[in-house]
């Protein structure tokens, strides 16, 4: 439930002129694919899109929220996957898109930062970075749309979270709107400050509901001199852990370590065109794995790594990719997992991390649980596995009729959810967040004390509950 009323037409008329020229539209067909999430789970409404293209805009149409209560969704990629960036099905928010705020303010190769709009999409800043000579880390598969914004707000993992950390550790300041139409400029590209409360961190993973992000600073890195990219077969998934760990020792540094299970690999092959097994025999699970390599380091470490493991049993059989397209064919076996069950009919998904030691006994009891509840469903277990991450999504039986699966979500979930949090003190929300899916399921795990320290900032911060109410945590509006 939200604290607004209808937005009447004077309000919508003078946030019209606050988005200045270009900056709204009622195009029901532009605003039709922004209203509806990616893997269509949510379907909301919006009498208006804002799309204003400068932070002052940005600030006068929240000024003009905060006095007409009128709630406000922002939204960048719309590639989230628990309805943060989704308005209410009521109609009763604004859908404020920071896409057109796309600058990259500035790259300072030599101090290792960069300062790019909110708007900035994933992909664009990794070619800022890597036109100064920098890597900028941060890698995953909706990288192609995903905005910075949308990646602060979510606090967003992918790939390289192993070596480089999540976005939390990348970014060392932050400009935001701030619900009351004020601007806060955090912009620092300090990496020390301790002058009080640390204040990006609320904004950080807050999922739009304390603020607006309007521009970053983020951190850089020296780009590696060479990536080896290795795909092996492993017997079980505790083999892959055990790897994991052997890998970390054995030479260069392990900037991703995916696993994937057959079933997955099945999907991938049978309906995303032109991918091949790289490997001949089929094989229970499979890591994928990068390896970086600095300026003078020896080359080889991938291949040597495999020999070394099949000595140790830790894998059956693997190969290295010998060229820039190899890796990427090797990688693209990963990130179709997920779209690849799709056509596998209805899938019930969780982004759950529990210790990494505990990955296997994780697995092997959410599977049998699972297995309880729906004879024949397909537990299809992947993901970033070295940072204790998986996405432990059930496709449906073969045959069944996927609405009757679907409507069994909330049981599956919470029989997976309470193995995640009481048998391996883990959490339900691994990187994709809270947004409308999780609200009521963390109110739930969470501690009463938890809960209230995140009420409390929120009231504190946005007292009228028009950042993007009702989503991360629910709070009773204002009277
Ligand atoms: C194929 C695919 C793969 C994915 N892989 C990963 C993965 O590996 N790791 C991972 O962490 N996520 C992953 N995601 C989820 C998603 O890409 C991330 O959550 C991403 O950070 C969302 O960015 P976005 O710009 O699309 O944000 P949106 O979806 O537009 O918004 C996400 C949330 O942030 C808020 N928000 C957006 N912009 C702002 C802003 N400027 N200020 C304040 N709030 C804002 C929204 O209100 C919403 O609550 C994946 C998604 C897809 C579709």
């Amino acid at each position: 439930m939200t604290s607004v009323t209808p937005i009447s037409p004077q309000t919508l008329g003078r946030l019209k002129s606050a988005a200045g020229i270009g900056g709204w539209s009622e195009d029901t067909a532009e605003i039709a694919p922004l209203v509806a999430e990616w893997r269509g789970k949510y379907q909301g409404r919006t009498p208006l899109l804002l799309k204003p293209d400068s932070v002052e805009a940005i600030a006068a149409v929240v000024r003009i929220c905060a006095e007409t209560r009128t709630a406000i969704v922002p939204q960048g990629g719309n590639t989230g996957l628990v309805g943060g960036q989704t308005p209410s099905a009521q109609g009763d928010e604004i859908l404020l898109s920071l896409r057109r705020l796309n600058r990259v303010r500035n790259v300072d190769a030599l101090g290792n930062t960069m300062t790019l709009d909110a708007g900035v999409i994933l992909a664009d800043a990794q070619t800022a970075a890597n036109d100064a000579d920098r890597l900028f880390p941060l890698s995953l598969a909706s990288e192609g749309s995903a905005t910075i914004g949308g990646l602060i707000s979510t606090n967003a993992g992918g790939t390289g979270v192993l070596a480089y950390g999540n976005t939390r550790e990348l970014a060392l300041g932050l400009e935001v709107v701030l619900p009351d139409g004020r601007v806060w400029h955090g912009l620092s590209g300090l990496r020390k400050d301790n002058t009080g409360y640390d204040l990006k961190q609320f904004f950080i993973g807050a999922e739009g509901t304390l603020g607006i992000v309007t521009a970053a600073t983020l951190k850089l890195f020296a780009r590696p001199a060479a990536i080896e990219t290795a795909f092996a077969a492993v017997p079980t998934v505790q083999a892959a852990v055990e790897l994991l760990s052997f890998a970390q020792t054995h030479g260069g540094t392990v900037t991703a370590f995916e696993l994937i299970p057959r079933i997955g690999l099945d999907f991938v092959l049978r309906h995303v065109p032109g991918t091949r097994d790289p490997l001949g025999a089929a094989h229970p699970w499979y890591v994928l794995i990068d390896i970086s390599l600095k300026a003078g380091e020896a080359t080889g470490v991938a291949a040597d790594l495999l020999v070394e493991a099949a000595n140790k049993r830790l894998i059956l059989d693997g190969v290295v990719a010998q060229s820039e397209a190899q890796a990427r064919a090797l990688w693209k076996l990963r990130d179709e997992v997920s779209g690849a069950q799709k056509p596998e009919g209805g899938s019930i998904k969780h982004d759950v991390s529990v210790p990494l030691s505990a990955i296997p006994a994780f697995i092997e009891r959410a599977g049998a649980a699972v297995a309880k509840l729906v004879p024949g469903a397909r537990p299809v277990p992947f993901g970033h596995i070295g940072d204790g991450n998986i996405h432990f999504n059930i496709s449906q039986p073969t045959g069944v009729d996927t609405q009757t699966f679907l409507a069994r979500w909330y049981e599956v979930s919470r029989a997976v959810h309470d193995i995640v949090v009481h048998d391996f003190n883990g959490s339900i929300s691994a990187e994709h967040g809270v947004g409308q899916m999780k609200v009521d399921e963390i109110a739930h795990y969470k501690s009463s004390e938890a809960i209230d320290t995140m009420r409390a900032i929120k009231q504190a911060l946005d007292p009228l509950n028009i950042m993007n109410p009702g989503k991360v945590v629910r709070v009773r509006p204002p009277v």
